[in-house]
């Protein structure tokens, strides 16, 4: 065989073998019979029970919200799972109960900038907005000089650093939002990765000492209007309290396309210009030679709640010690205003439909006869303030009840299937980790196909609880419904997804419905329980992709493991 043929039949052998693996059952029929536990009644009736109007809303720090913790740490004992949070005296609990605080900013009407002897007043609302970055009852800056850093990237893996070593402390960065999308090799193209998430925009800022960010809104780098940052800025928000040493800046604020033009050229430059710089490796940070003031007074309340976190230790005396993580949040908005008489925010698909999905993987794996007990053990997480930003995820993973290199993997969910079965399902955030060939498997099991999410560009692997997993490091898979529904027309499913989108997403109608069909529910949690029971069983960890943004936090994790 010469060396182009020897290549082509290696290449079609590597093919055939991928073929047959698919094909190839790939769940015994033991692992089969555990997951039949998985069935409609159970996710039904855990969903009526989280979101009867008595639960009303599970707003964190409520009395219902208190009943549904209740409730899931209930239905996870009667299970037989062990408590999996510790408290400071390090008894063990179901509850890992924290503070959230309520933080509300009034800032002036006018921001006033000044280059010399030039002055300029932005308005408030109509050309920016700004929130306290420090959770104290007054909060300012004071002739801050402001520089442009681009992207305000610092990514090693990708070989972009925006700052160049250049000393930010206490300035104001003016920075673009989203991370560079024209080329395909970098920053995974026009695919939203965290670095261009406005939240990684405040968090660099912070590491970098400096004392605020201005990020610029464009309609195509944040994905929305700027009415859409006026009215989620200018209300409370739910932060979990500051560490003591954790870098903070003083100021959050985002300013229009045309008010960040307008502070560029108070310092005689051209933001069109910078912007194009910024678009290379070779970008350097730019002093505008403009200074900002702002003074904001903040009000603060502080609120409790808390994950719900039960275990199923694993068979094996040594993996045992490491645990596949199940997670839903079991929150949602509480009491809202009234829309069409109802103000109860019921939040059944919203994550009551996720939280019932893992009490129900739960019941599975605790099922199972013991030699059959998968040999990590399994940690169920229902965790609480994802409305509220990701905080009780976030909670998790700043205090994980196990060190984070002894997290296999993670897998979560929020929202289930509600209209019947599917011959698809949708990784949010593909590519990314070795359990998308898991998640693939079983599906081609199921004789289910899989896709990636229908908007990579708006981000949401970094919108739910699986990034705060993720961030430190664990290889994190979370799933949408397929669209493709069995015995419906193409376009179906997808036009349900969008109307329900349009009228019930965080609204007071997003209720229970005996009408639902929960038969892809049942598939999907099936899915879920099997790819973390192989994980749980496999010789070694899932991983992430070389190269991913989040490799170096498993790295690290791995090696801090004692
Ligand atoms: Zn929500």
């Amino acid at each position: 065989m010469n060396a182009h043929r020897q290549k082509f039949y290696f290449t079609f052998l590597a093919w055939a073998l991928a073929i047959s693996a698919n094909v190839v059952a790939q769940v015994s029929d033991a692992d089969q019979k555990a997951a039949q536990a998985i069935n409609e009644t159970t996710i039904r009736s855990h969903i009526k029970f989280l979101s009867d109007d008595l639960l009303e809303g599970r707003a964190p720090g409520t009395r219902g919200g208190r009943l549904g913790e209740k409730y899931i740490a209930s239905q996870l004992e009667l299970l037989g799972l062990l408590p999996g949070a510790k408290n400071a005296d390090g008894s063990v609990s179901w509850y890992q109960t924290f503070d959230i605080l309520g933080v509300t900013s009034q800032v002036p009407k006018t921001m006033s900038l000044k280059a010399g002897a030039k002055t300029l007043d932005l308005k408030f609302r109509d050309d920016f907005i700004a929130f306290t970055g420090e959770q104290k009852p007054a909060v300012g800056v004071k002739d801050a000089e402001i520089v442009f850093v681009g992207y305000g990237i610092e990514a090693p893996e990708q070989k972009w650093d925006d700052y160049k070593g250049v000393d930010v402390r206490g300035k104001i960065l003016l920075m673009m939002n989203n991370d560079p999308a024209n080329d395909p090799n970098l920053f995974a193209g026009k695919t939203r990765l965290y670095y261009g998430r406005w939240t990684y925009k405040y968090e660099i800022a912070a590491k970098k000492g400096a004392a605020g960010a201005i990020i610029i809104h464009t309609e195509p780098s944040a994905g929305y209007k700027f009415q859409v940052v006026q009215s989620s800025w200018t209300g409370e928000q739910f932060e979990l309290p500051q560490t003591e040493n954790a870098p903070a800046v003083k100021m959050k604020a985002w300013a229009t396309d045309e008010a960040s033009k307008k502070i560029a050229l108070l310092g005689g430059k051209n933001l069109d210009v910078l912007r194009a710089r910024a678009e290379r490796r070779d970008f350097k940070p730019v002093p505008l030679g403009v200074t900002v003031s702002l003074e904001m007074t903040n009000n603060i309340r502080s609120l409790k709640t808390a994950n719900v976190i039960g275990v199923l230790p694993g068979r094996d005396p040594v993996l045992s010690k490491e645990h596949v993580v199940y997670s839903a949040h079991h929150d949602h908005l509480g009491i809202g205003t009234p829309a069409n008489g109802d103000s109860i925010h019921n939040g059944a698909l919203d994550n009551a439909s996720g939280t019932a999905a893992i009490l129900a993987i739960a019941k599975a794996f605790a099922q199972m006869p013991a030699e059959q007990r998968p040999r990590r053990s399994i940690m169920f997480a229902a965790v609480a303030a994802e409305e509220s930003g990701l905080l009780g995820s976030q909670k998790f993973c700043a205090d994980p009840p196990v060190h984070p290199g002894y997290l296999a993997a993670n897998l979560n969910i929020d929202g289930v299937a509600i209209l019947g079965r599917t011959k698809d399902l949708a990784i949010v955030g593909i590519g990314k980790s070795s359990m998308d060939g898991l998640v693939k498997e079983v599906a081609a099991w199921q004789g289910r196909v899989v896709k990636g999410d229908e908007f990579p560009d708006k981000g949401f692997f970094y919108r739910s609880d699986q990034f705060n997993f993720a961030k430190i490091g664990i290889p994190a898979t979370y799933c949408d419904p397929g669209l493709d529904v069995i015995g419906k027309p193409a376009g179906w499913g997808k036009e349900q997804a969008e109307k329900w989108e349009a009228t019930h997403y965080h609204q007071p109608s997003d209720e229970y419905n005996d009408s639902w069909n929960l038969e892809g529910a049942v598939e999907d949690a099936q899915l879920m329980f099997l790819v973390g029971l192989k994980v749980a069983n496999a010789e070694q960890l899932p991983s992430w992709v070389r190269g991913d943004e989040f490799e170096a936090a498993r790295i690290k994790a791995l090696a801090e493991r004692k």
